[in-house]
């Protein structure tokens, strides 16, 4: 069975990744694109500056590219991605669910509202029933689920891990290639040479959504993890692939040895778009590397350097590609897991 989708945003850093990954998909086809009205009405080759990796797709390339409206949208269409910016998602996108479509989204706005999932699927897929809450509160035939932001999905997985062990404190201090800023966010002038130590909401985005993506959903409201979370974040030259340096303090001692083998027993799952192993773990103290790492596992995985013990528990290095695993492959096993769990 093929499922029609649409790309909200389609143009865009993270839309582009999003064509690129929908393209080849088995379960996806896709079957409308949206942008700004700078772009609607024009086909999505003239309209997007393609940047990534990767020829444009031939059956993509001659779509035309629509307006962000519901009426813009094919009814046949079942399930779409958004990659919208949040002032524009958080007044369109509660309008497509209410219109019936089901929504994927990336964008920030939302992601802390209590009847709205915000999923890593091998983290807490048990939240995605939240839509039922959704529907009753909203009266929605859709739904609205997020995918939380990219420096958040980095470091997320192995503190699931770590978990296992009481988690009481994480500090984290990041260092966040430029693609995280999307096309038009950082100027050349102010990056190249240089290191900015101050991402808008960054912080209080990792502090909050890692809290309730760690809470226990009860079937009606998710209870957020009492953990403290204190985050420092930076943006450096790097093209794609965020870097994350992690200290975890646990309720249980933990020594490294221990967390290095619960990270690589860690189960994932088993979508489409599932990486081969979810958290690969180096011997190497001086991996993992932005340039080197970021594509592990076709850029789903998320790649770990060597635990340490310190006098604030244990420390260690993460890293994902965040455009892939942080957030148009975020939104893509989102998608999946709403097929699997029979929600399209
Ligand atoms: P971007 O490169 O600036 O792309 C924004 C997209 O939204 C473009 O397709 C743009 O279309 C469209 N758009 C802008 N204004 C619009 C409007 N008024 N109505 C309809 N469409 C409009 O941004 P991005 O980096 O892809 O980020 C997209 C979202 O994902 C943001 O909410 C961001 O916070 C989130 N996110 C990004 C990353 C990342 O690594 N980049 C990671 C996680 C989450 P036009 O081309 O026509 O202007």
């Amino acid at each position: 069975m093929s499922v029609r989708v649409g790309v909200l945003g389609a143009t865009g850093a993270v839309g582009q990744r999003l064509i690129q990954l929908l393209d080849p998909h088995p379960e996806f086809e896709i079957a409308a694109l949206t942008a700004s009205e700078s772009s609607a009405g024009r086909t999505y080759r003239d309209a997007a500056k393609w940047r990534v990796d990767s020829p444009i797709p031939d059956g993509v390339a001659d779509i035309t590219v629509g307006a962000t409206d519901p009426d813009e949208v094919p009814d046949d269409v079942d399930l779409l991605f958004s990659s919208l910016p949040s002032s524009v998602g958080e007044q369109v996108e509660p309008e497509f669910a209410d219109a019936g479509y089901v929504v994927s989204s990336n964008s920030s706005n939302a992601r802390l509202a209590d009847d709205v999932p915000l999923v890593i699927p091998e983290v807490n897929h048990d939240h995605l029933d939240l839509i039922e809450v959704q529907r009753d509160e909203r009266g929605w035939d859709g739904a609205l689920i997020k995918n939380p932001n990219c420096s958040t999905i980095t470091m997320v997985p192995s503190l699931a891990v770590l978990d296992g062990f009481g988690l009481e404190r994480v500090t984290v201090s990041t260092l966040q290639a430029v693609s995280g800023a999307g096309y038009d966010g950082v100027s050349s002038m102010e990056i190249i040479d240089n290191v900015l130590p101050h991402i808008g909401g960054e912080e209080e985005k990792m502090e909050t959504e890692s809290r309730k993506l760690l809470g226990e959903f009860d079937g009606s409201e998710v209870e957020w993890h009492g953990m403290d979370v204190a985050a420092s974040c930076n943006r450096v030259p790097t093209l794609d692939g965020h870097l994350e340096n992690v200290w975890a303090e646990t309720e249980e001692s933990a020594s490294p040895e221990a967390v290095e083998e619960a990270f690589r027993d860690a189960s994932g799952l088993d979508l489409p778009s599932s990486p081969d192993r979810l958290i690969h773990v180096f011997d190497d103290p001086n991996r993992p590397q932005p340039r080197l790492d970021r594509n592990i596992d076709d850029g789903q995985g998320i790649a770990v350097g060597p635990v340490q013990e310190t006098s604030d528990g244990v420390q260690y290095d993460c890293l994902a590609h965040n455009t892939i695993r942080g957030a148009a492959g975020a939104s893509v096993l989102n998608g999946e897991l709403l097929v699997d769990q029979n929600y399209i």
